[in-house]
């Protein structure tokens, strides 16, 4: 149990006002989260405090070699009786510990992570808005603090714990997306860095982003780093199709992001009695499955968007409609039970959700 110390801000901000259109991470609350790591000490120092900047060495490590994780998780709120749930936590924190061996960040304590995140939504959770939707963004990061600009893992780090309360990811409902499958920039490959959630894989991706951008498609998904013929995921979303009727989904490797949406999907869908497969997909057997009619739906499945539904994916010199650009009835039962479990609208019988204060 960590000894968190809660220091209040004397000068609340205003907060959103309801209909106020939130977007994603523009808006921040009045508190954050933060604990200090020094070697030989381990982790102290938890501390709730007023969200404030930070001042740090223009050498610290974090600066020049980007040794730093991050994590993404959202806490809801039900309008009704005002319980606030977290979805899946222990999964995040276990995941943090997966990113930090990678990048030889020391391990935080699982509880510690869920406590720290609990603590700290709970003293801004009049901050959580309530529209369908919407929900409190929480970003968990740990940064290497060193003042020193040898290449070598840091010997401090802070993990600090931002809310930014965010608005429903499509602002007019579900929608379909265009997606540009990315034949010649690599995200990650075997060996590297790709299931680690780290700043660096997204430094690495904004320009194959920017170029899908120029051409009107909203979102990239990689190919295998090695033959550019094996799908991966896409930017912060990982991917699924329903072919034939069968769930299909990039088998973990290495290289791919292990989403917490993407396992509560797969977890659902074998629960509803589909066939799923977790197994190598090439862009050769998508676009087989296009012609011949059996390519029936895909989603991407991430935090932000919980399920999104792609209506088209362009592949070299094939343009793919999906369903016919419209949301398929196995995304849209993913999004409605998965958005539902979160709120509270509906039972939780993996025992997914968890409470805070
Ligand atoms: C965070 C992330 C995902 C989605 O993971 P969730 O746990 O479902 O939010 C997928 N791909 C990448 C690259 C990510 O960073």
């Amino acid at each position: 149990m960590l000894d968190i110390k809660i220091t209040r801000t004397t000068e609340p901000k205003a907060k959103p006002a309801a209909g106020q259109k939130l977007g994603f991470g523009k808006i921040f609350t009045d508190h954050m989260f933060v604990m200090n790591y020094t070697e030989g000490k381990g982790w102290h120092d938890a501390r709730i405090e007023p969200f404030h900047n930070i001042s740090l060495s223009p050498a610290a490590m974090v600066y020049h070699y980007g040794q730093e994780m991050f994590e993404g998780l959202k806490a809801y709120r039900n309008p009704e009786n005002g319980e606030v749930f977290l979805f899946r936590p222990d999964m995040n924190a276990k995941r943090t510990n997966d990113t930090n061996d990678r990048l030889v960040i020391p391990q935080l304590p699982v509880e510690d992570f869920v406590q720290a995140v609990s603590a700290v939504v709970d003293v801004d959770r009049d901050w959580i808005p309530t529209e369908p939707g919407t929900s409190l963004y929480i970003r968990p990061f740990i940064i290497a603090t060193d003042e020193f600009l040898g290449v070598a893992p840091s010997k401090t780090y802070l993990f600090m714990v931002i809310l930014s309360p965010s608005g429903a990811y499509y602002e007019s409902g579900l929608a379909p997306v265009g997606i540009w499958i990315e034949d010649e920039y690599v995200r990650a490959v075997r060996g590297g860095m790709g299931f680690a959630k780290t700043g660096g894989n997204y430094a690495a991706s904004l320009i194959a982003q920017q170029k899908a951008h120029d051409a009107g498609y909203s979102q990239v998904l990689w190919l295998d780093g090695v033959e550019r013929k094996y799908i991966e995921e896409v930017g912060a979303m990982n991917i699924f199709f329903k072919i034939a009727g069968k769930v299909v989904t990039p088998a973990l490797n290495g290289s791919i992001l292990p989403g917490i949406t993407r396992n509560s999907a797969i977890q659902l869908c074998k629960q509803w009695g589909y066939e799923v497969e977790e197994r190598k997909i090439s862009a050769e057997e998508l676009v087989e499955a296009q012609k011949n009619g059996t390519l029936e739906e895909c989603f991407g499945t991430g935090t932000a968007a919980v399920i999104s539904p792609v209506g088209k994916l362009r592949y070299v010199d094939e343009v793919m409609d999906i369903n016919n650009g419209e949301i398929g009835p196995l995304s849209q039962k993913l999004y409605d039970t998965i958005t539902g479990i979160q709120t509270g609208r509906i039972a939780d019988e993996n025992g997914w959700r968890v409470k805070v204060g």
